[in-house]
């Protein structure tokens, strides 16, 4: 573990060079064990060199956050104000209800409300694409003069000035955590906890098969800094609104199995999300149910957006049925087996399509 961290993680480490378009050949790109990124990433070397060069950062992450993007900004923006440095931390949609719980969250500002961001760095953490960050958070983006990139989505094209970008990690959250252990920098508690909730709801609760023996020595270690395990995941997991509950129900009125019984889908409407009185937060976490079931290789939620978008939430539990490269044909893009699309609806058309995209994929397995 210490050699590990002493040399640094990043699979294409031999390759750094600080934003350069890829150009090597790395054996297990060549064999198409994983898609080449677009940037080759920088070592934790010199993320460190530029993190010590400067004095004011903005911290940042995906639209609608869930545990890894607010946990991933906390973790690394505590760290950083640690060794004396200006934090701000940002969110499109500012921190949800359900994550209040974590030490520091109060510090995440919705980004439309924050005022006077000038800072010289700023941070992307677990967003796949730069228009992820949201329309606010992308001006605060392109009007900062370094872009730090750290990641772990297969999509991510690499769009940083210095890019972190590995998709053999979990969670970004675990990113961080290697970053600091690297870099020296301290884990105070509310890098602690927020790192653990961060990797804890991207692994499903350290279930997916994402989750490797660095996952379980880092919760040890944690845990050896004195995180509460069960206070924790209480606050993580117990704690739903009961119109969450009301969501289910409706969900599972919606339920929808393909005839061979491998995908299974649901849906959710503007009228239902009215009268339940729904805020975003509300489906996280929801599509494991379908997930779930025996026998089905892909779930599928289907959502609509005000403004006649649809949202689309993919599920795989076969390596073969690639949840990323499907929705990259829409425009989406995440994990293989986690995935999603923002696309044009109405829902019925949007469920077609998609639906019949994964059919093809199915069909092509047996
Ligand atoms: P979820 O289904 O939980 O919203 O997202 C699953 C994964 O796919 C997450 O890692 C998320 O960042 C990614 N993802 C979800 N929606 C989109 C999208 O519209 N575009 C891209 N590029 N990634 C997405
Ligand atoms: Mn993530």
């Amino acid at each position: 573990m210490e050699e590990f961290l002493r040399n640094g993680r990043a699979r294409h480490d031999r390759f750094s060079q600080i934003n350069s378009v890829i150009l090597h050949p790395c054996a297990s790109c060549v064999a198409g064990e994983n898609p080449p990124l677009m940037s080759v990433n920088v070592t934790f070397d010199e993320l460190g060199e530029v993190l010590q060069a400067h004095e004011t950062f903005a911290v940042i992450s995906h639209v609608r956050p869930d545990g890894d993007a607010i946990g991933s900004i906390l973790a690394l923006g505590h760290a950083l104000e640690g060794i004396g440095k200006k934090v701000r931390y940002l969110n499109q949609d500012g921190c949800p209800e359900s994550l209040k719980f974590l030490p520091g969250s109060e510090k995440v500002e919705v980004t439309a409300e924050a005022k006077d961001v000038q800072v010289e760095v700023a941070i992307c953490l677990d967003t796949a694409a730069r228009g992820r960050v949201g329309d606010d958070s992308l001006k605060v983006v392109e009007a900062t003069a370094k872009v730090i990139n750290i990641d772990h989505h297969v999509s991510n094209p690499g769009y940083g000035d210095f890019n972190y970008v590995d998709d053999s990690y979990p969670a970004t959250g675990q990113i961080v955590y290697d970053i600091l252990r690297h870099l020296d920098l301290p884990i105070s508690e509310i890098s602690r906890d927020s790192i653990y909730v961060a990797t804890s709801t991207d692994t499903g609760s350290f279930q997916y098969p994402s989750t490797t023996q660095a996952t379980y020595e880092m919760a040890a270690d944690l845990v050896s800094r004195g995180l509460n395990v069960g206070e924790i995941n209480s606050l993580t997991y117990d704690n739903n609104p009961y119109r969450k509950v009301e969501l289910m129900r409706a969900l599972l009125n919606t339920l929808e199995m393909a005839p061979n019984g491998k995908v299974a889908w649901w849906h959710l409407t503007n009228e239902t999300k009215d009268a339940l009185e729904l805020i975003d937060d509300d489906s996280e976490g929801m599509i494991d149910i379908i997930r779930g079931i025996e026998g089905v290789i892909v779930a599928v939620f289907f959502e609509e957006l005000n403004g006649g978008k649809i949202r689309v939430s993919m599920r795989s539990k076969e390596k073969r049925i690639n949840c990323s490269e499907i929705c990259g044909r829409f425009g989406g893009g995440g994990h293989a087996l986690a995935a999603g699309i923002r696309m044009a609806g109405p829902l019925s058309d949007a469920q077609a399509k998609v639906l019949a995209e994964i059919d093809s994929e199915i069909s092509k397995l047996s």
